[in-house]
């Protein structure tokens, strides 16, 4: 993985002063790289016997695509308000300044369902502890969270506790 470290960019002040983006976009371009890191995540979790993949708008949609199609598995997506056509479910969480909302279709996932959360990284932790609130809303499991990228000075594990998570990469 410390070749996959190699292919994410700081930017410094985007979106906004004082935050340091990370740029996964040179990793989207090194199939070598989505390959190594698809296979690391399918090997993590094959073991919790998963039956689908949730990705979370946007970032996750890739890497939680690529990994749904690894393991032979149907994706989901968890978007931003107002993108989903059709029936819905939502829940409201914490942001840094205010607060934000996930939706999913209300066929999105099933009660017999154990489900991988995948996202490109893991900051406060907020993203992710909603999303996995919508799935269990619906009462299915969360079987395993997975991350690229785990910022881990921000401590989001807090709010991912007792979850099995998986982070490829730590700064
Ligand atoms: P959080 O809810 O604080 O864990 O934030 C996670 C979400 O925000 C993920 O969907 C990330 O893609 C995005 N994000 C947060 N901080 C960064 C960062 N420094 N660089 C890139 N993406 C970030």
């Amino acid at each position: 993985m410390e070749s996959i470290k190699k292919l994410i960019r700081d930017i410094p002040d985007f979106p906004k002063p004082g935050i340091i983006f990370k740029d996964i976009t040179p990793i989207l371009g090194d199939p070598a790289a989505m390959a190594a890191i698809t296979g690391a995540f399918e090997k993590a979790f094959e073991g919790l016997k998963p039956t689908r993949v949730v990705g979370i708008e946007s970032r996750g949609f890739i890497f939680g695509a690529l990994l749904a199609r690894a393991m032979n598995l149907p994706f989901t997506p968890v978007r931003k308000p107002g993108k989903l056509p059709y029936d819905k479910i939502s829940v409201q969480y914490t942001l840094e300044y205010g607060e934000g909302t996930l939706e999913m279709h209300t066929d999105g996932v099933t009660r017999d369902d154990r489900v991988l959360v995948m996202d490109d990284l893991l900051a406060t932790g907020g993203t992710a502890a909603a999303t996995c609130e919508l799935i269990e809303k619906v009462g299915a499991k969360v079987a395993g969270v997975g991350f690229v990228i785990e910022l881990a000075f921000l401590e989001g594990r807090a709010k991912l506790k007792g979850r099995n998570i998986v982070s490829l990469v730590t700064f």
